[in-house]
């Protein structure tokens, strides 16, 4: 039965495999037509950049990719899909709709217009990376895209019918008393600049809470040159390069999220096997668990406890000697210095241990009033209290070893010397040499 239940899991294992190698594929495929798509444009802008066949062909191509990327990021962040989406939209839009919708009416010419429509996207491209849309990521994208079609459409009209009479206006009584606009010759309307502002504030706010949010601005950066030296080829450009900024970040993301532990965001287990890899023959290496944590759980409940693990995973990251902190797993976490011995180390770990039990920790308690034992378990009688508490470790330092194995052995060798920490009455740094 158990042997069966071993080969089913392999199946699985033998399945998500292939799922995840196609992940990888595809992206490489991507680049590999672009690439041949781009020395196809090389070749043939010799005789005219844009003539047939590259000209119906390079969109096509670009555009049959960004939807592939559309629906691969469809999986991770909706608003990686609505950079994705806005590319797509651009290029079709550019190449496709606009120039059928100026051929059937001259009325439409100021909303066909290309440069509010960029304008608008891009403007709202990071504004709408401030919105929390508690949605389903492709419901969330959908109306990302939706809010943006409306927001064109009203920004469109707004200078339309409202900014461009109201600026010549301004501008016929201006010269009536002879002064010269200060409207004319400006890259930007008025109401283009205020937009501009407030997309940059949203960009600056966005850098400030998360780095990775710096691909947005590259998008954004990109689409604003793609709109200032408005031709097919800056488009196509634009669209390459920020499906390839849009690819990037999609690796960054799965790259975090298979290399640093999710809850407390410092490097995980896989992060500390490949360090390994790449340690040189001398390290000093630190494995620390915090003490009596189960009862800690029981005490204060497991949200609590992953607080704990959070802030102690923090202090942990800040040692200072060059070490470098992983989370082994539950609350145990591993210190490794690279080229250092246990003597260069030792102080470094007490001072760690010291500020640890020093660390007042305001953590969120849930409050149970007593009422009734039916009432105590429901949530809704529980109040939220903020508690101060403290917690301790135990450290186990070892130093490296010559030997093929000489990491694994020093990992085992650490968790001797905290197995003896713990025998020792925990809260203290044991050594094995
Ligand atoms: P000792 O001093 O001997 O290390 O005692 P301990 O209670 O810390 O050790 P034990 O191994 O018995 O229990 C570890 C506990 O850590 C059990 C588990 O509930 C808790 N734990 C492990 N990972 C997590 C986590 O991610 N979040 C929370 N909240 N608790 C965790
Ligand atoms: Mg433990
Ligand atoms: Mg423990």
């Amino acid at each position: 039965m158990t042997f069966g239940k071993g080969i089913e899991q392999c199946k699985q294992l033998k399945i998500r495999r292939v799922m995840s190698a196609n992940k990888t594929a595809l992206p490489i495929i991507f680049v590999a037509i672009l690439s041949v798509c781009l020395m196809f444009l090389i070749i043939n802008s010799t005789t005219s950049l844009l003539s047939f066949p590259v000209a119906s062909l390079v969109p096509f191509v670009c555009i049959s990719l960004l939807f592939i990327i559309i629906l691969n990021l469809a999986m991770r962040q909706a608003l990686t899909m609505y950079a994705a989406s806005i590319i797509a939209f651009i290029t079709i839009s550019h190449f496709y709709i606009i120039p059928g919708l100026k051929e059937t009416t001259e009325n439409l010419k100021i909303v066909t217009d290309s440069k509010p429509l960029l304008l608008s996207f891009i403007t709202l491209l990071p504004i709408f990376g401030l919105i929390k849309i508690p949605a389903h990521k492709i419901l969330k994208s959908v109306i990302y895209l939706f809010g943006s079609l409306v927001a064109w459409g009203s920004f469109s009209l707004l200078i339309a019918t409202l900014e461009l009479p109201i600026l010549h206006i301004v501008e016929r009584a201006l010269s009536g008393i002879g002064i010269k606009s200060p409207f004319q010759n400006l890259l930007l309307s008025p109401l283009q600049f205020v937009l501009v502002s407030i997309s940059a504030m949203a960009l600056v706010i966005l850098l400030i809470k998360s780095l990775h949010n710096i691909y947005l601005f590259a998008i954004a950066s990109l689409a604003t040159l793609a709109m200032v030296y408005m031709s097919s080829l800056s488009i196509i450009l634009f669209a390459i390069l920020g499906s390839v900024l849009c690819l990037f970040s999609a690796i960054i993301t799965s790259r975090n999220m298979a290399f640093n532990d999710e809850l407390t965001g410092i490097p995980g287990r896989r992060s500390l096997t490949q360090y390994a890899q790449e340690i040189s023959g001398q390290f000093a290496v630190v494995m620390i668990d915090i003490d009596f944590f189960k009862n800690f759980n029981d005490k204060y409940g497991h949200d609590a406890g992953d607080n704990v693990i959070k802030l102690v995973a923090s202090r942990i990251a800040k040692t200072g000697n060059r070490g470098r902190a992983f989370r082994y797993g539950g609350e145990e976490f591993t210190l490794v210095f690279d080229g250092k011995h246990i003597d260069d180390v030792r102080e470094t770990i007490e001072d760690l241990r010291v500020q640890l039990e020093s660390y007042p920790m305001a953590i969120r308690v849930h409050n149970r009033s007593q009422k009734s034992a039916s009432e105590s378990k429901n949530r809704r009688y529980s109040s939220v209290k903020q508690e101060i508490v403290k917690v301790t470790c135990s450290f186990g330092i070892a130093q490296s070893s010559l030997g093929s194995n000489g990491f694994k052995a020093a990992i085992k060798r650490a968790d001797s010397a905290l197995y003896k920490a713990k025998k020792g009455g925990r809260n203290c740094v044991r050594t094995i040499e």
